[in-house]
């Protein structure tokens, strides 16, 4: 560790407040978090290690009294520049432990800086799974995935993270300590929890007033995780809820620290299979995720042609005239119906090759080989480009599908910029990555 050789009096500050070992404010520290996962850079002016909940208490006050921004970071894998800032960095990764676990109620209590592939680790051994699974799965922490609202390929069937909470413990501004779950309004502890926090009153307010408004600009698409979910808190007034879990799940650490939660878990799958079907025609893709939908698949992913191309078709036995290519994963007994229906189905569409069926582990882990390795490929394919990661989910119906493909296809041609498309389709969902020279 470096010795923080800064004139800046924040520095000083927090040391004496928290200890020496847990303020980082080096160059190469500072340097380090001035980025995470998207393409933006700003240089915080110091790093806290967060310990025990006391250390958050008092940056907190801290940061507030002296107007200081504050920035949560738990992985730093986020795509969009959002756990970097100008002020203090709070570095959640050292807080990590596994709280409670409850086997019958499934559900289990954390601390946001463990790791998601960790967690589950953890919960194989019970039989359970914190379901919501977002491709950065082996480094993305439980706080960053709160801060999101990831999601993942078995999204599909088990919901985004926000649909697998079931209460946080969240830091607010003004210092106090509030647990974010869905209230009936009934509940005393409600009216005790508004009166503590003229805020959360003055939000419940405003979302009454504007509730008409709020419904009419609710989008109709299976996912959405742009702005705070205002739409979760007014439908669930209407039903006689303050969801106020729904409202922190997403908001990227804007209106609070979450410092524990308590998430909802699912039996692990006993039986799955995983299905890759090669297609010759790109305008098929769209009518077939329609199709295959109905079959009720846990998961379903898409990589149009070039994605293949750059994850290398001979490495993963890609067949040369592929245009696309799909993945499922079925999990419900009994599996033999659900791949004996998707094999009739399948005898519309123009195949490359015969559908691929895994059911053991390793074969299942070859069948997703060639997915899980475009983040890698994207970044080692050139020398002298880079991607640019900006990744934007873009949310389509799914029967038009191909047509999006082909749109991103033909207009990123005319601006010379290689594209790959790729994403959790099932609900609608394909992401686009593009990169160009340095
Ligand atoms: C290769 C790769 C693949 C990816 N695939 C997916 C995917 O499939 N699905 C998906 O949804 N995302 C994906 N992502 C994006 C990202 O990994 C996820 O959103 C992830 O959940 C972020 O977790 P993190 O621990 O890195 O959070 P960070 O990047 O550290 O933070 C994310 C947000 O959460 C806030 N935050 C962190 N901790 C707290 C806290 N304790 N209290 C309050 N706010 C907090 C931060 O301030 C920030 O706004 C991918 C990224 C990469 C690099």
């Amino acid at each position: 560790m470096q010795a923080n050789l800064t004139t800046d009096p924040m520095v000083s500050d927090l040391e004496r407040l928290l200890g020496q070992k847990k303020v980082l404010a080096d160059f190469p520290t500072l340097t380090s978090y001035s980025i995470d996962g998207g393409i933006y850079k700003i240089t915080p002016r110091a790093v806290v290690l967060i310990k025990e909940a006391i250390d958050l208490e008092r940056v907190l006050e801290y940061a507030r009294t002296h107007t200081i921004p504050l920035t949560a970071r738990s992985a730093g894998t986020n795509l969009t520049g959002n756990a970097i800032g100008e002020g203090i960095i709070l570095e959640f990764s050292g807080y990590d432990r596994i709280v409670e676990l409850n086997r019958e109620e499934q559900w289990v209590r954390v601390q946001p800086g463990i790791i998601y592939a960790e967690l589950n680790k953890y919960l194989d051994r019970f039989g359970l799974i914190f379901a919501p699974d977002p491709s950065s799965g082996d480094m993305c922490r439980i706080g960053g995935m709160l801060g999101t609202n990831a999601a993942g390929p078995h999204t599909l069937k088990y919901g985004a993270t926000k649909d697998n909470v079931i209460s946080l413990e969240v830091y607010l501004a003004d210092g106090k300590k509030i647990t974010a779950r869905s209230y009936h309004l009934q509940e005393p502890s409600l009216e005790h929890l508004l009166a503590r926090s003229s805020q959360l009153q003055m939000l419940q307010d405003l979302i009454r007033q504007n509730s008409t408004l709020i419904h009419a600009k609710k989008l109709r698409v299976t996912k959405n995780s742009s702005g705070y979910n205002l739409f979760a808190l007014a439908e669930g007034l209407d039903q006689g809820y303050f969801d106020l879990a729904r409202l922190f799940v997403g908001s990227e650490g804007t209106l609070g620290l979450t410092i524990e939660a308590k998430l909802r878990l699912v039996a692990k799958p006993l039986r799955t299979a995983t299905v890759l079907i090669y297609f010759a025609h790109l305008q098929d893709v769209g009518g077939a995720v329609n199709a295959f939908l109905a079959l009720r698949p846990s998961a379903m992913e898409v990589m149009d042609a070039n994605a293949m191309d750059i994850v290398g078709r001979s490495r993963h036995g890609i067949p040369r005239e592929a245009q696309a290519l799909l993945l499922m994963e079925f999990d419900e007994d009994p599996l033999e119906d659900s791949l004996q229906r998707m094999d009739q189905l399948c005898q519309q569409y123009r195949l490359c090759g015969d559908i691929q069926v895994a059911h053991a582990k390793e074969a299942q882990e070859a069948l997703w080989k060639a997915r899980k390795s475009i983040y890698p490929s994207l970044y080692r394919f050139d020398q002298k480009k880079r991607p640019i990661n900006f990744a934007d989910d873009v949310v389509v119906p799914a029967h038009r599908l191909s047509e999006l493909i082909e749109y991103l296809d033909r207009y990123f041609k005319d601006l010379q910029v290689p594209v790959a498309i790729y994403g959790h389709i099932g609900d609608g969902n394909a992401k686009r990555l593009m990169w160009k020279g340095w």
